[in-house]
């Protein structure tokens, strides 16, 4: 496969828009040239799809008038009308501590879990066409999440001793040098906060750089700062963003895995179902045999958020379930960890459990795995079957009911 001159203008003007960066391991190990639908290419390089036909049509002539002003005008109205926060993450999930002060880089949505958005870690090693977090890269700082206030974080779980969990995302917390790493977890731990149980780290790096966890200069340095975690009695799980099977190939990702293994970690993982990209159950299967055979342990199977290119990476939810059955009934039960689809919405974490019909009409049962509101956890509701719907604010609720139980 080559980029002709026309893809690649199509590619640098859809870039204007959304984020692109690629490195010299996704190019030359993850992704297979010879193939024009290779799924590690569609994850990373932009396409002309990502945008409607009038947004890109819009971008296209701002950028031809050869005003500067313009354009930047244009790029940020169609940032606009893409969603950039969905489910409300800028506003409804800022904690506050006790004396008012708001803390914009922590979220704190589920009782158990706070999440911290490192001011060093708001980058990935590579950026995916499909990320929900992709304001948080296109240096428009308005859209931003991010702190560095570690004392904040610190006196914000002291006064919350129902949090058990702490969860550092981004971008990927493993761009940060080890350095500054450090000072967020030695700082954690040196608090002794006997409510914190877990500590977690999002990340894709073991995807995109796993020399990350292996060769790098300051690679040694994280192990130990891994450990200190455990030594310190606390649980460590990194939650791995895995795509496609292709991801695991490489030998470079499974000595990655290796390290934080012996480092005392669990690793989880996660994957968004992704139309072109792993939308088959052959796929997916394949995704969680091989990590369980590399002893990491399926978790979520995300539906596509309603942001950005949800249009062209969306899959229905009726299928989704379809795919998520059929993938699942080719492995054995060590795969049946997994929870999936599930939509990470305002409300909270909603798995859809299948379709069935009930009192002679079509429903989609769906249940809380998280809930804004912890008394809704586990809790089983309906919706009106359709086999369009890609998203929870697609769905009306089943039986003739006006709206769902927690929209009371
Ligand atoms: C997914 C998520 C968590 C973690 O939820 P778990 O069910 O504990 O994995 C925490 N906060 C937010 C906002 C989330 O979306
Ligand atoms: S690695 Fe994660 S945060 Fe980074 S671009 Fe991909 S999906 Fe988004």
């Amino acid at each position: 496969m080559s980029l002709s001159a026309e893809l690649r203008e199509e590619m640098r003007l859809v870039s204007l828009v959304f984020p692109f960066r690629v490195n010299s391991y996704v190019l030359k190990e993850l992704i297979n040239w010879n193939d024009p639908t290779d799924a590690i290419y569609r994850m990373v390089f932009p396409r002309r799809e990502m945008l409607s036909p009038a947004h890109f049509e819009r971008v296209y002539n701002a950028e031809r008038a050869n005003d500067a002003v313009l354009l930047a005008q244009t790029v940020a109205a169609v940032r606009r009308e893409l969603n950039p926060h969905p489910a409300g993450q800028t506003t409804k999930n800022v904690p506050r501590l006790a004396d008012g002060t708001a803390l914009p880089g922590l979220q704190h949505k589920y009782k158990a879990t706070v999440l911290v958005f490192p001011r060093q870690g708001q980058t990935c090693h590579a950026y995916c066409t499909f990320c929900f977090r992709w304001p948080q890269f296109v240096g428009d700082t308005q859209l931003r999440i991010e702190t560095s206030d570690i004392n904040g974080l610190i006196a914000y779980l002291r006064e919350h001793p129902e949090v058990s969990d702490v969860l550092f995302t981004g971008g990927d917390p493993f761009v940060m040098p080890s350095a500054v790493l450090r000072k967020y977890v030695d700082a954690l731990l040196a608090a002794k906060l006997d409510n914190i149980r877990s500590i977690r780290f999002g990340t894709k790096a073991l995807s995109y750089w796993p020399f990350r966890f292996t060769s790098d200069a300051d690679a040694s340095d994280l192990k130990e700062i891994l450990k200190s975690i455990i030594v310190a009695g606390k649980h460590l799980t990194i939650v791995a963003h895995f795509t496609h099977p292709h991801e695991l190939g490489p030998s470079a990702v499974k000595q990655a895995i290796k390290v934080l293994q012996d480092c005392g970690a669990v690793i989880r993982t996660q994957t968004p179902l992704l139309r072109g990209i792993n939308d088959s159950a052959n796929t997916l299967a394949k995704l969680w045999q091989s990590q369980v055979s590399l002893g990491c342990i399926p978790y979520y199977l995300f539906a596509a958020r309603d942001t950005g290119a949800q249009h062209l990476f969306g899959v229905p939810l009726a299928e989704s379930c379809s795919i998520f059955r059929e993938a699942l009934s080719a492995c054995s039960g060590l795969v049946g960890t997994v929870h999936g689809p599930v939509m990470s919405a305002e409300p909270g974490k909603i798995e859809v459990l299948g379709a069935q019909e009930i009192a002679n009409e079509k429903v989609f049962q769906l249940r809380f795995l998280q809930a804004r509101r912890a008394e809704w956890c586990g809790r089983l509701f309906s919706a009106a079957y359709d086999e369009k719907a890609q998203w929870i604010s697609d769905l009306r609720p089943a039986f003739g009911a006006s709206h769902f139980f927690y929209e009371a």
